[in-house]
């Protein structure tokens, strides 16, 4: 049980992780975690990974990929794993295989989370945080507070972020389209892609991905 997640931005990549971790047991491996903890470990690629950070540049993929063949190889990873936030590109991908590849292992689906950009600009541009706990998060459309503006658990301000601006969303959405648009006709390709429909609810959305990863789960047992 092999499985990568891909997704935009805003179409519930996180909450989806989170329920099949639970689901099937699968250790969720992100690599904005990883990074974080290898830099603060000290290890040798998250040493290298710092220079980079340090001079405020992108981590090359040869680090990034270093890092998770080398997470894919701890115990709790043997019999699985839900892979968040990698492969980004398609040399990444290629270079996962070949991580898989070298462990004797291949990868089981890219699980897609689709939605239209219009649909996840309107869920992330409506977010709303209290400024003295950022925990605080409302929609102004779908769970708005009391008293616009207002925080209804402490009465502190509600303020946009500057990441949940719209511009800075769409930019985001720019960059998942040119970069992960390639990633999802490699995995049809390869016949690993299956698609989900985001613009559901949470709850049909993660029925649905339950049910295909449990078929997919005893096609691998056969
Ligand atoms: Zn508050």
């Amino acid at each position: 049980m092999n499985l990568i997640l891909l997704g935009p931005p805003g179409a519930g990549k996180g909450t989806q992780a989170d329920r099949l971790r639970e689901d099937f047991g699968l250790p969720l491996i992100s690599t904005g975690d990883i990074l974080r903890s290898q830099v603060a470990e000290g290890t040798e690629l998250g040493n290298r990974a710092k220079r980079y950070m340090d001079a405020g540049e992108l981590v090359p993929d040869e680090v990034i990929v270093g890092m998770i063949t080398e997470r894919l190889g701890h115990g709790d990873a043997r019999d699985g794993f839900l892979l968040d936030g990698f492969p980004r590109n398609v040399e990444q991908a290629d270079a996962l295989g070949e991580a898989l590849g070298g462990l004797d292992r291949r990868l089981t689906a890219a699980l897609l989370i689709e939605a239209p950009d219009d649909e996840l600009v309107r869920r992330l541009a409506g977010r709303r945080v209290c400024v003295k706990n950022p925990s605080h998060i409302y929609h102004v459309e779908f769970d708005p507070p009391k008293h616009e503006g207002v925080c209804d658990q402490d009465g502190a301000r509600l303020i946009q972020r500057d990441d949940d601006r719209e511009e800075t969303i769409r930019r985001r959405l720019e960059v998942y389209h040119s970069q992960t648009e390639p990633l999802i006709d490699y995995y049809d390709r390869a016949g690993l892609l299956r698609r989900f429909d985001g613009r559901r609810n949470a709850d049909e959305v993660h029925t649905h991905i339950r049910a295909t990863v449990a078929t997919l789960r005893l096609e691998e047992q056969l």
